[in-house]
C-alpha cells in the first residue's frame, strides 16, 4: 500500500519545479513515519535539478535536509515514539553490512548507497524522493534526533550543510587559534564561519564581493576579504592552517593553495559541474594536502548535532513556502543567499 502525498519536483533538466503528487510507502516494520516540518535547500538540489552532474533521473523531488516529527512507528521500530523531533539527511539505506557500513561511513557502502532523493531504493526499481514533500518513510537506522532547544526551522540545514562542514573540520582539526578560511559564504560556507567560531579558530571568509562583509563577522569570522579586489589574496598567502572551499562554480584552486600554510589542508566540499586544473607545484610547495569530503555517515550526523545541541550552532535562514522554490534556486545560482532557505513543510498541503 502506498500513500499520495503532495510534493513539488522537476519533470526535465531546468525545468521549474512545479506540483505533483507523488506515492508513499506505508511504514514497514522498522520504518518511521515523519511529518516534514522543514527542509533546507542546498546547491547539490539546484545542481541535480540542472542536470549539472549529468545523472538525474527525472521527475526529481529534491531536499535532503529533512526535520520533522514522528507521525507512526512500524511494529518492530523501537529507537523514537511518536511526536519526536528528527532529522533526515542525504543517505536513507546502505547495504549496513559492508566494512562502510558498519564503520558508520555510509555514504561509501560498498553495494551502493541510497540518497534520500535520485537514488534507486535496494529494490533497483523505484527512485526515492526528497524533502520537497508534506511527509516522509525512512527506515529508523538512517534517521537521527534533534536535541531539544534547537529551533527545527534552524536545525534543518545542519542535516547535510552542517554535516558536510563539520565532518572535515574535525578530520583536519580545528582548535583556538587556528587559523581557518572558508571560500564562499553561503549555506555549507556559513556553517563553517559558526563551527570553526566554536571551536575557538579565526575563521576569515573569502567571498566573491563585499556585499556579505557585515554579516560575516556577525556570524563569527575574524576577517573578510573580497577576493575578486587586486592583491586581495596575494596578502594572504601562507596564512592558513585550514582552507573549506564550499564554492559552486569552477574557479582558480591554484592561487588558494597558495594561501597555505606548510602542512596546510584545503577540502574541497563545493562540487561544481567542470573540473579545474591542478598545478602540482602548488601542492609541492610547502608539503599542502588538497582533499575531498563527501557528507558524514549517520553515526557523525548524530554526533554533530549533539555537537550543535550543547553549543547553539544552527543555521541562519531565509523562510519560504512552496511556491517560493523556484526563485530561491534563481537567487542560490547568483550567490544571493543569507544563508540558507528553508521551505515551510506546511505549504506542500497535507
Ligand atoms: P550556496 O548556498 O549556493 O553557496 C555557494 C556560494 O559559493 C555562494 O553563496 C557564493 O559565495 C559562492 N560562489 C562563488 N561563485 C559562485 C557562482 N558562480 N555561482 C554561485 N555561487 C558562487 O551553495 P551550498 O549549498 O553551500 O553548496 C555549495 C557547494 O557544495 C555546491 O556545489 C554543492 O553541490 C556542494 N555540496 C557538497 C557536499 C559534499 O558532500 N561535499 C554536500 C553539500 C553540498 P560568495 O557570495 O561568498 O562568493
Ligand atoms: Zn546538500
Ligand atoms: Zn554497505
Amino acid at each position: 500500500m502506498t500513500k499520495k502525498t503532495p510534493a513539488y519536483g522537476a519533470r526535465a533538466a531546468k525545468a521549474p519545479l512545479a506540483p505533483m503528487t507523488i506515492e508513499r510507502r506505508d511504514p514497514g516494520s522498522h520504518d518511521v513515519e515523519i511529518e516534514i516540518l522543514y527542509c533546507g535547500i542546498c546547491h547539490s538540489d539546484v545542481h541535480k535539478v540542472n542536470d549539472d552532474w549529468g545523472t538525474t533521473h527525472f521527475p526529481v523531488v529534491p531536499g535532503h535536509e529533512i526535520v520533522g516529527r514522528v507521525l507512526s512507528l512500524g511494529a518492530s521500530a523501537s529507537r523514537f515514539r511518536e511526536g519526536d523531533l528528527v532529522g533526515v539527511g542525504c543517505i536513507v539505506d546502505s547495504c549496513r553490512t559492508c566494512p562502510e557500513c558498519r564503520a558508520g561511513r555510509e555514504m561509501f557502502c560498498v553495494e551502493g548507497v541510497t540518497f534520500s532523493f535520485d537514488s534507486l531504493e535496494r529494490d533497483g526499481q523505484n527512485w526515492t524522493y526528497g524533502g520537497y514533500t508534506a511527509n516522509m518513510v525512512v527506515d529508523e537506522r538512517y534517521v537521527v534526533r534533534v536535541p531539544k532547544g534547537l529551533d527545527p526551522a534552524r536545525a534543518a540545514p545542519l542535516m547535510c550543510a552542517g554535516i558536510t562542514t563539520y565532518s572535515p573540520i574535525r578530520r583536519f582539526g580545528c582548535k583556538r587559534g587556528d587559523q581557518v578560511a572558508v571560500v564562499g559564504l553561503g549555506g555549507l560556507g556559513h556553517m563553517v564561519v559558526k563551527f570553526g567560531a566554536s571551536m575557538g579558530a579565526d575563521v576569515t571568509v573569502l567571498s566573491g564581493s563585499r556585499d556579505k562583509e557585515k554579516d560575516a563577522a556577525r556570524l563569527g569570522a575574524k576577517r573578510f576579504v573580497a577576493t575578486k579586489e587586486p592583491g586581495a589574496l596575494e596578502a594572504l598567502e601562507g596564512t592558513f592552517d585550514l582552507i573549506v572551499d564550499t564554492v559552486s562554480a569552477p574557479h582558480d584552486l591554484n592561487m588558494q593553495l597558495t594561501l597555505l600554510r606548510n602542512f596546510g589542508t584545503m577540502v574541497l566540499v563545493g562540487l561544481p559541474p567542470a573540473s579545474t586544473p591542478l598545478d602540482a607545484a602548488m601542492l609541492i610547495h610547502g608539503n599542502r594536502r588538497l582533499a575531498g569530503s563527501n557528507i558524514g555517515g549517520i553515526p557523525e550526523t548524530q554526533e554533530m548535532l549533539d555537537y550543535c545541541g550543547k553549543h547553539g550552532v544552527v543555521a541562519d535562514v531565509e523562510l519560504i513556502t512552496a511556491k517560493q522554490i523556484n526563485d530561491a534556486y534563481a537567487r542560490m545560482e547568483r550567490g544571493d543567499v543569507h544563508y540558507r532557505f528553508v521551505i515551510d513543510g506546511a505549504s506542500f498541503g497535507a
